[in-house]
């Protein structure tokens, strides 16, 4: 894939298939690549060393061909290739912010599309994963909830966009001290939760020891609050929790964010409260987008404080400047009630940072994700990107940023 540095998109033309009927190994854990080793005539007694060995190779050293797995005997490799591939799924477009941010978009073998956002920060990286093609829900202030074709995303494409994002930042030369992709947020595009055997799996294999070794710490995973599954992200996954507040009063949440009729304010409070592993050090983030005339008075700020109190919620809120999108009836508040709303929380003791938006130039900030190309035909983006690559000279404007 080739990028150019004005963030504007190369598209790549689909090739031909040429690896037949073999199968994918990328997006296997350790179990199924086992079973997959044993089933290609792998002597019984070499296949745990094997699948040790093909592990550390590719979700530790990120290879993709079995040749430059230098400790895997030549007629074991030859085996491998003959049966298996180590592939990545296609990226159709990517695109940097000049504020370093990159986005990609990246193409399933279905067709189906997802994006994927690098945030570089001073003291981290952080990757923030689809995990649905769309989005199950339809909060009526996020692009994503806008789009029309919704399905799940495997294990498989889950882990493929960490090993996308890796390729790209050069970072599998040192993966451990070199590394740029520091934590994910589970905040791209759909409702994790909604999703959760795939999510848990996915991350179970980035967290592996023997392979990309991200410690749970450095994982968030973001909801909309889908109640029945909130003690079980707590207990199986054991990553950091981020919850989609968005308002404080039940009618204004269940406005913006329909589901809040099945779970209401009080169930997600009281489901965050029983978050397992929530503590002061490790508190719950609460996400609330500044929406102007909605969300952000004086009133809701003293309200919040009062909920977090009530429920005893070790918390922080990251407020999120809103995102505008092409057709959304919502506007961002005014800097200066940010700032009183944020003054309020922190004067009720609880840290309530303004999250700089990162990326917004390529629509790749909060809520912002949807596949441009959705409804686009190949010959339309291969002339935007004959017309972007005419006007690569022109200057892209700056924006400094802000996933959560
Ligand atoms: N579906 C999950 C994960 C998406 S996370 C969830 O809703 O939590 C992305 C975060 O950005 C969420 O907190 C989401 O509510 C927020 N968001 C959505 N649209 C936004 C917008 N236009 N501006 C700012 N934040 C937005
Ligand atoms: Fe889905 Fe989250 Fe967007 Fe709501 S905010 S539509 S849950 S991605």
């Amino acid at each position: 894939m080739q990028i150019t540095p004005s963030g504007n998109p190369v598209v790549v033309s689909p090739r031909a298939n040429p690896d037949g009927d073999k199968q994918n190994i990328l997006g296997l854990d350790r179990a199924e690549l086992k079973e997959a080793i044993a089933g290609i005539g792998v002597p019984e007694k070499q296949v745990k060393m094997r699948t040790s060995q093909v592990w550390h190779w590719v979700y530790h050293r990120g290879v993709s061909s079995f040749d430059d797995m230098l400790n895997v005997s030549k007629d074991v490799r030859a085996k491998l290739a003959d049966h298996f591939i180590i592939k990545r799924p296609e990226i159709v477009e990517a695109q940097y912010s000049n504020d370093g941010t990159r986005k990609y978009l990246i193409r399933f073998a279905d067709g189906n599309e997802a994006e994927t956002v690098y945030i570089p920060e001073e003291d981290r990286g952080t990757l923030c994963i689809s995990s649905q093609v769309g989005c199950t829900l339809n909060c009526k202030f996020c692009h994503t909830g806008t789009m029309k074709l919704v399905r799940n995303l495997t294990a498989a494409e889950i882990v493929a966009q960490m090993m996308i994002a890796r390729d790209d930042l050069g970072e599998w030369e040192n993966p451990t001290e070199g590394r740029r992709v520091t934590n994910i947020v589970m905040m791209g595009m759909g409702e994790p939760l909604y999703n959760f055997d795939n999510v848990k799996k996915a991350l179970e294999i980035v967290m592996d020891e023997e392979g990309i070794q991200l410690s749970k710490r450095r994982i968030t995973l973001s909801t909309s609050g889908v109640v029945p599954h909130m003690e079980r992200c707590g207990k199986e996954i054991g990553v950091n929790l981020a919850v989609s507040l968005h308002a404080v009063r039940d009618d204004v949440r269940t406005d913006i964010m329909p589901i809040n009729k099945k779970y209401g304010l009080e169930e997600v409070l009281t489901a965050c409260a029983n978050y397992p592993g929530a503590h002061n050090a490790r508190r719950i983030t609460f996400e609330y987008a500044m929406l102007k005339g909605v969300n952000d008075s004086d009133a809701d700020a003293r309200e919040l404080v009062r909920l977090i109190r009530k429920y005893k919620l070790p918390a922080k809120v990251n407020l999120i400047p809103f995102n505008p999108w092409p057709g959304t009836e919502y506007e961002c508040s005014d800097w200066d009630q940010i700032q009183r709303f944020s003054d309020i929380v922190y004067e009720g003791g609880i840290s309530a940072p303004i999250r700089t938006p990162r990326g917004r130039d390529i629509m790749a900030a909060c809520g912002q994700l949807k596949s441009a190309s959705e409804k686009k035909s190949k010959a339309e983006l291969a002339r935007e990107a004959a017309a972007a690559a005419a006007a690569s000279s022109d200057a892209v404007h700056h924006t400094s940023t802000g996933l959560t």
